[in-house]
């Protein structure tokens, strides 16, 4: 463990009068977490909980026995206190790594330098944020020197940028104010792994993405995301691999690892171990060599004849995407190529594509040594063509098993967007190659933790199995919420049977039960669909009825505006809104207050069953004696549902009213019930619309 020198700490409250080696790691733990200890004055609301005390000695313990922990913490236990806390005093090297960026935002900006100064720890902390995150200073410059730029617009947005840049230390897109997220300019500025030039790019020295990964390297506590840190233990074991330049290292030995939002990591590791071709990155790389060949190669165009080479690079590409519309494959599919209607058909585009490439790649040989960039693109395309010749294979025979490139059980799926493909390739397990990964930082601690990790009651075995953990500890910390007064679960009993009746018939009925609800409390209502179609048709049932019975609750709909607007907006009406969004929205929103104080979920949240990963795993589960239903599908849904019911009680003070439309989440009606109830926060419970009312007109009597 890499002990923090005693000179470095500013002023520890701890060690004040006390030999440091006497110190002992737990009461220095305890003391913190006590009433009137250091972490009370750090909060205006702080207050002592036993899970959360728990939670940060099992933290200590890890670090002390290089264990690893797996904690679900409900809503409120204080997690990031809990972890954050033990971490910061062992004084070791920690990488903490979240899910999302708002998550990370916080930790680093928030509750990091909050716990270093209630602990009077001057330890030193990085944010590092994937590359495309950070201003690309030599793309930036190529752009404006060889106006890339697309639009108007773009151009608009750029300018502001490159005052940005030369402004900020960081070159951290989210403190450019002024540019949305979606401008057409952030292509031009931000860099990938396939077009970084690395050690031979010209402004290396001053990069913004080095800079930062040489701070996060030499930095005590590192905060980064998922993909990151997957990325940056790929890299390490691979140092050859595209992006690496001559610094593979991008984060610190660790002896704490720390994964908060675990939940999403089963998800992100099995994108991330798999393989994708993608039609838009061949695009997008052409278009992009296109464009530099034609402003420092200019003279050399009639005899090499690239633009020519070009256009038949992405007219085979279209040609293929064409194919996948011919045969089913249409925008939004997602499918299997063993269960695809003549996938075999496919190669002959494929092929073409593969040869135009190749007739692209000889033809810009000769200008490669002269220009890195122009090298890189062509790298970049060699890559491709090696992952389109293993899809011709593949889809030569297209029923057979697939395999990953080592020969494990893998399946090969094709999705559709509008105008492109992705190609992909995903293991059916990831647990060895993250068990590899881990091996990077062979001497750390680890902590896995969610708000909803476990199934069930406490069964953490799906995510266990799932990552390849072994010997771990596992602990279930409840919220310390008085869920029982604080909110009630309400299921129709008229609700029809999901399984049996109509899309459209099950939508009218939910939307008639939750009507009176929904008026009684006023708006402020989320509706939690599974699916686009349900939450289309519940909308357009709430403005008639809205309309009806003359009311002014704003109904917002998911793909109406961007998911950050729409919450904005639910926020700030005071007509009482009411969200309806599908999946995006049942997981990272806080409202606290009463602005939402009901959720509605339509139905259980089983994974469709067309997903072609899903479908793969289940047959493979099944194959293997398992119960594919049992051990993948209910834990994975007993999980999506606790998030989206997580949206409603998030503060001692909250009140609301969850709606659950599924019957089936009753014992009395299906034998997986009882285990989606035992996941969900202990609210009291109803299938009668007065007790609902009364448990909202009359909150005194209920508590
Ligand atoms: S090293 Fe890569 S990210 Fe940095 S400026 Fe050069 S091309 Fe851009």
């Amino acid at each position: 463990m890499t002990k923090k020198k005693k000179s470095e700490a500013s002023h520890d409250p701890f060690n004040e009068g006390v030999n440091d080696g006497a110190v002992d790691f737990e009461k220095r733990i305890r003391s913190a977490f006590s009433a009137g200890g250091p972490l009370a004055g750090a909060t205006e609301h702080f207050m002592h909980r036993d899970g959360q005390l728990s939670f940060a000695l099992d933290v200590a313990r890890a670090i002390e026995n290089h264990g690893t922990e797996v904690i679900e913490a409900g809503t409120g236990t204080g997690k990031t206190f809990a972890y954050l806390t033990p971490a910061i005093l062992a004084g070791c090297k920690v990488i903490v790594s979240t899910a999302g960026k708002p998550l990370q935002d916080q930790l680093f900006g928030k509750d990091l330098p909050a716990v270093c100064k209630a602990l009077g720890v001057n330890a030193s902390t990085a944010l590092l944020k994937g590359r495309s995150n950070y201003i690309c200073l030599y793309r930036m410059e190529t752009a404006q020197s060889e106006a890339r730029l697309p639009s108007p617009a773009a151009v608009r947005d750029f300018q502001k940028i490159a005052f940005f840049a030369k402004t900020d230390e960081t070159g951290d897109r989210a403190r450019c104010h002024g540019v949305p997220d979606d401008s057409p300019a952030w292509p031009y500025v931000t860099s990938t792994a396939e077009n970084c030039l690395g050690s031979d790019c010209p402004r290396i020295k001053d990069c913004f993405v080095y800079k930062a990964r040489a701070k996060a390297k030499a930095s005590d506590i590192v905060v980064v995301n998922h993909h990151l840190y997957l990325s940056a233990m790929a890299l390490l074991a691979d140092p050859e691999s595209a992006g690496a330049g001559d610094d593979a290292r991008m984060l610190p030995q660790a002896d704490l690892t720390i994964f908060d939002e675990a939940h999403k990591l089963p998800d992100i590791a099995s994108a991330f171990f798999g393989t994708e071709f993608s039609t838009y990155q061949l695009k997008n790389t052409v278009k992009e060599m296109r464009a530099g060949l034609l402003s420092r190669f200019k003279s050399y165009l009639k005899k090499n004849n690239w633009d020519q080479a070009c256009d038949a690079v992405i007219h085979a590409m279209m040609d293929f995407v064409l194919r996948l519309d011919e045969i089913g494959v249409g925008e939004g599919v997602s499918r299997m190529i063993s269960e695809t209607a003549d996938a075999e058909s496919l190669v002959k585009p494929l092929d073409k594509t593969f040869t135009a490439l190749a007739t692209l790649i000889e033809s810009v040989m000769p200008v490669c040594e002269e220009d890195a960039e122009i090298t890189k693109y062509c790298e970049v395309l060699n890559g491709l063509s090696v992952q389109m010749n293993e899809w011709i294979e593949a889809l030569k025979t297209p029923k057979e098993p697939a395999k990953t490139a080592d020969g494990r059980p893998a399946v090969r799926w094709i999705e559709r967007g509008k105008t492109e493909a992705r190609l992909n390739t995903t293991p059916l397990s990831f647990a060895e190659d993250f068990a590899k990964l881990r091996q990077m930082q062979a001497q750390s601690a680890w902590v896995f933790t969610s708000a909803t990790i476990a199934s069930g009651h406490g069964d953490f075995s799906h995510f266990v199995s799932e990552m390849g953990l072994t010997g771990v500890e596992t602990h279930v910390y409840a919220s310390p919420f008085n869920y029982a007064d604080q909110a009630m679960l309400y299921v129709p009993e008229s609700m029809p049977d999901p399984k049996t009746s109509e899309r459209e018939d099950y939508i009218e009925a939910l939307i008639r039960e939750s009507w009176p609800v929904i008026d009684v409390i006023g708006g402020k209502t989320f509706i939690l669909c599974t699916s686009y179609r349900a939450m289309r048709h519940a909308a357009a049932l709430l403005r008639g009825l809205i309309s009806a019975n003359n009311r002014a609750y704003e109904v917002l709909v998911q793909g109406e505006d961007s998911r950050t607007k729409l919450i904005e907006r639910f926020r700030k009406t005071q007509a009482g809104a009411i969200l309806v969004g599908s999946m995006s929205f049942w997981e990272g929103i806080d409202i606290k207050g009463d602005a939402l104080s009901l959720v509605v979920i339509d139905k259980l949240p089983f994974a469709p069953k067309d997903d072609p990963v899903l479908l793969a795993r289940s047959r493979w589960i099944a194959e293997q004696g398992g119960n594919p239903f049992v051990e993948h599908h209910v834990p994975l849904a007993t999980i999506a549902l606790k998030q989206g019911t997580g949206r409603l009680i998030r503060s001692e003070h909250d009140r609301g009213i969850l709606i659950i439309g599924d019957r089936r989440v009753l014992p009395s009606i299906s034998s997986y019930g009882r285990r989606f109830l035992e996941s969900l926060p202990p609210f009291s419970r109803t299938l009668k619309l007065e007790r609902v009312l009364d448990f909202w007109q009359h909150p005194d009597t209920w508590s």
